[in-house]
């Protein structure tokens, strides 16, 4: 895989030291897990895709003045961020109810939210990752107040425009989930930045038309065709690999 320095091992993907200080290299895997582990399979291709997706996003994020960890992409399956300390919550932004909230509160899936909701959750594998509310990240010190604002503007931002950037090539965006990090400058000034990933094993993509969905819930539920589904989110997003990095077309407008 690489002689670098492994750092971490994650799910889905793998930090490796970086090249020079302060950096490091993430490489996406194709390994899937669900429901906290229960669940393991791999998809193929769901590396490269991912990588490719995040990429994308994340480049669009930064043109709208979103900071993120992502610096470049270096092959198949790497990309350099920068090395982020990272903040131990799962912020999860929903537009359509799905998922955890439709169990929770028995919103049927696909009922369309007052508002975009965002839910906190506290990352802990050995515990399941439980819901938090903002009284538990600052009382017990995972971030500061002024953090968690910052951190849920920025959310919010990000949903409005991924929203737009999905709606356009016919995809719902109904949920998805971020991990933020703060970043140090030279002058030891903290920021908060966008980090992990943005791709559909994070997301809930349905076609805008048929409802049909294309992201991890295929893998989740057993519905088959994940590595289709990613592909053709990669497809609309003008980004897939086979066209090679000079002829990336960029979104397709959809009626
Ligand atoms: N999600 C994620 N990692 C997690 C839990 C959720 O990326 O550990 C994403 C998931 O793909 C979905 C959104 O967050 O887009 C909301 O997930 P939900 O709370 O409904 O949980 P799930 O039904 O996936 O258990």
């Amino acid at each position: 895989m690489s002689r670098r320095r492994q750092i971490y091992e994650g799910k889905a993907k793998v930090l490796f030291e970086g090249p020079e200080p302060g950096t490091l290299v993430q490489y996406f895997k194709d390994d899937a897990t669900a429901f906290n582990n229960k669940k393991k399979g791999t998809i193929t291709g769901k590396g490269v895709l991912n990588n490719r997706i995040s990429e994308f996003i994340m480049l669009r994020l930064g043109e709208i003045g979103v900071p993120t960890h992502f610096v470049r992409r270096l092959n198949m399956r790497e990309q350099l961020v920068r090395e982020v300390e990272i903040v131990p919550i799962e912020v999860v932004v929903r537009n359509v109810a799905a998922g955890s909230i439709s169990q929770r509160l028995g919103i049927a899936e696909g009922t369309p939210l007052p508002r975009s909701i965002v839910e906190y959750f506290y990352k802990n594998d050995d515990l399941g990752d439980p819901m938090v509310s903002e009284e538990h990240i600052t009382a017990f010190g995972w971030a500061t107040p002024p953090e968690l604002d910052e951190i849920m503007s920025l959310s919010l931002r990000i949903n409005d425009f991924l929203c737009g950037l999905f709606l356009g090539i016919g995809i719902k965006l109904i949920d998805f989930k971020l991990e933020f990090g703060r970043l140090y400058d030279e002058h030891d000034q903290m920021r908060i930045v966008l980090a992990d990933e943005i791709s559909p094993d994070n997301c809930r993509l349905w076609d805008a038309q048929t409802l049909e969905k294309m992201d991890k819930d295929r893998f989740r539920r057993g519905l088959g065709g994940e590595a289709e589904a990613y592909q053709e989110v990669a497809r609309r997003l003008g980004i897939l690999p086979e066209s090679g990095p000079n002829d990336i077309k960029g979104p397709e407008a959809m009626q």
